[in-house]
């Protein structure tokens, strides 16, 4: 017997999203947005209002394939803190399916402002203040549109619909429209298993701006991204947690972030709590360490029935996880470290995930594990995660231990700089908006740059400064004029602006608007020379012939020369207590002989002591204030900065 279409022509049926309150009253973030079940003449729509309602904004509904609504699992996911409703409308679409199968999405997505006018003129008394605008994006400035626009169906329509799309539509009742994510539920409902993927994935993108996890290159399916790990990796039969980065990057759930020292966690799986490790000269480069369980309500393709995952990201790499080659700047966005050393995520077009991932006991994570726990530009993180081990059948147990940093000299005062030099500006996009300290504006050569390459631009700081680190930021824009993101580029340090030597960085920027760093050696100098090679285009070719600088800066110390020259940046030592009273205790790991010395600011030397392994040093005649301590072999010195009670 054929099902009854639900609803007659032009019928409109309107449920108020369920206000009843969860167990916990902790959903302090409140998202609401529409969702249009689209009619089709010629596929009507089967379900029924009240089960479409309980799919979307319903507190206990599970049915097969579904083991929650789409508001218990950004409930859950979020750790309670996001409440995300939709008002729910039937819409009848005046064109069979197949008319819209036939058409561009660009062309289809009208279909949508349709259903939206259709809705406004049906009901007057609807309250569209009442809906979330995209102020409440997290990470977008605001655009003031309607957030959340869920675009339901009983069979695909418009080419294109299962992505997030920005259409700045003004309706005509003044609303704005500026994101739209679409997904398919085919008809009949009844006999398919119901799979909120794609409506998740696409409200993921567009409320929150979580970028892919699968490897989108175009069409070139070579590998896994971080397979089933992450509802932004996707397409596949369960709907899978966020993912530990999301989780961190939102604040969802407990951060636990060691600084240094050992420690040791217990994460409970799927649990509140990560770890985060970060890198101390990037923090846009982080690991994140989470406990999961396979479990059938979601997570049931979780390769063990326990285990510790470990992702690695870097969010500099622009958007999604489109770069498989593991390289300092080919490699994914959000990976995950592959326990058994495979990489078969980056390196195999099938897998999507398996038990090798995992680290179970008697696996570790540490500087001489494959992989190991290098940051992706080769430096040493000295992170160790060892002693693995579950804690009954819902928690994980294991150490980490974190090196102290090595000293990070502070910023050099931009206030003393004077631009030397510089290719021609575009007007008001002068020189100096390089290092006024405001991200906001930027030097940018002439729209239509002639200038050949490389752009140099030269700085004058004021005075002589050791130095070793230099960073640079890209301007914002991200519509032209955003042109102009350096990508190749050599840093030059001079004590006399005429003699430039070697270049004391060279290397290639990230097409990113976040903040780059490069960590050198301690070099002198009073006059910066940052050369621009080449920028990148939006197409990833580096071929633009534009510069542009929002911000550059250097860190940088007046101390003498004879403390700083040849100092590294260290690990494997340890000072403490910090600050200190008396006695200063140096735990070095590997330094068999060496000399320590205690400086003050001035570079005199206070303290000087031959110390074998570990050793106090006692500091309690030093008047209060900073000091410095220098840590001296045949082949190493390590400085570390120090306060005296
Ligand atoms: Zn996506």
């Amino acid at each position: 017997m054929k099902t009854l279409p639900f609803l007659i022509a032009s019928a409109l049926v309107l449920l108020s999203a369920n206000q009843s309150a969860f167990g916990q009253t902790d959903a302090n973030t409140k998202y609401k947005g529409i969702a249009i079940y689209i009619d089709y003449p010629d596929v009507p729509a089967s379900v029924t209002p009240a089960r479409l309602d309980s799919l979307i904004n319903g507190l206990a509904y599970q049915e097969e394939g579904a083991a929650r609504s789409f508001r218990k699992y950004w409930y859950e996911q979020s750790r309670r803190n996001i409440d995300f409703t939709h008002d729910i409308f039937f819409y009848p679409a005046p064109q069979p399916s197949t008319y819209y199968e036939s058409i561009t999405w660009q062309e289809g997505i009208l279909l949508w402002k349709d259903a939206l006018e259709w809705i406004i003129a049906q009901n007057p008394n609807f309250d569209w203040r009442s809906l979330s605008v995209t102020d409440d994006r997290f990470d977008k400035p605001s655009k003031g549109g309607l957030a959340s626009v869920m675009v339901i169906s009983s069979k695909w329509g418009p080419k294109g619909v299962g992505a997030s799309h920005g259409p700045n539509w003004t309706l005509s009742n003044g609303v704005k429209v500026t994101t739209i994510y679409g997904s398919v539920l085919k008809s009949p409902w009844d006999t398919t298993p119901v799979n909120l993927f794609m409506t998740l994935h696409e409200s993921a993108h567009g409320i929150f701006g979580f970028p892919d996890t699968y490897d989108t290159d175009d069409g070139a399916a070579h590998s896994g991204g971080t397979g089933f790990y992450s509802l932004m990796s996707g397409g596949l039969p369960d709907v899978e947690p966020i993912g530990g980065p999301f989780l961190a990057q939102y604040r969802w759930g407990m951060t636990v972030e060691p600084q240094s020292g050992t420690t040791t966690v217990t994460l409970r799986a799927d649990g509140d709590s990560m770890v985060v490790l970060r890198n101390p000269y990037d923090p846009h480069e982080y690991f994140t360490i989470e406990a999961r369980k396979k479990s059938n309500n979601g997570n049931s393709l979780f390769p063990a029935a326990l285990g510790l995952l470990i992702w690695h990201t870097d969010s500099k790499v622009f958007t999604s996880n489109r770069l498989s080659d593991m390289t300092p700047l080919k490699h994914y966005r959000n990976s995950i470290e592959q326990a058994d050393g495979r990489f078969e995520l980056e390196r195999s077009a099938t897998n999507r995930g398996n038990i090798g991932d995992l680290y179970l006991p008697g696996r570790s994570f540490t500087p001489d594990s494959k992989p190991d726990t290098k940051w992706w530009d080769g430096r040493a993180s000295g992170i160790n995660i060892t002693d693995i081990q579950f804690s009954g059948t819902d928690h994980m147990r294991f150490t980490i231990s974190v090196p102290e940093p090595g000293i990070r000299l502070p910023e050099i005062p931009q206030t003393e700089w004077r631009l030397v030099s510089a290719p021609p500006s575009q007007t008001g996009y002068q020189g100096f908006k390089a290092f006024d300290g405001k991200l906001s504006t930027y030097y940018h050569v002439p729209w239509g740059n002639v200038s050949p390459r490389p752009h140099e631009m030269v700085i004058d700081l004021g005075q002589e400064y050791q130095i070793n680190e230099f960073y640079y930021t890209a301007n914002t824009n991200t519509v032209a004029p955003w042109e102009g993101r350096v990508a190749d580029y050599k840093v030059y340090l001079s004590v006399d602006g005429t003699s430039w030597g070697t270049p004391v960085s060279s290397g290639t920027f990230f097409y990113t608007e976040l903040t780059q760093y490069s960590l050198f050696a301690n070099s002198q100098g009073r006059y910066l020379k940052f050369e621009c090679i080449n920028s990148w285009l939006g197409d990833g070719s580096q071929a633009d012939m534009r510069t542009s600088i929002a911000e550059i800066n250097l860190r940088g110390s007046k101390l003498p020369s004879g403390i700083m020259d040849s100092a590294t940046v260290g690990y494997g030592l340890t000072l403490y207590p910090n600050p200190v009273n008396d006695v200063l205790n140096i735990q070095t790991s590997g330094l068999k002989e060496s000399v320590a010395g205690i400086y003050n600011l001035n570079g005199k030397l206070l303290i000087n002591k031959t110390i074998a392994g570990s050793a106090g040093i006692d500091v309690s005649g030093l008047p209060a204030g900073f000091y410095v301590a220098k840590i001296k072999t045949d082949a190493h010195i390590e400085i570390r900065k120090f306060i005296k009670n």
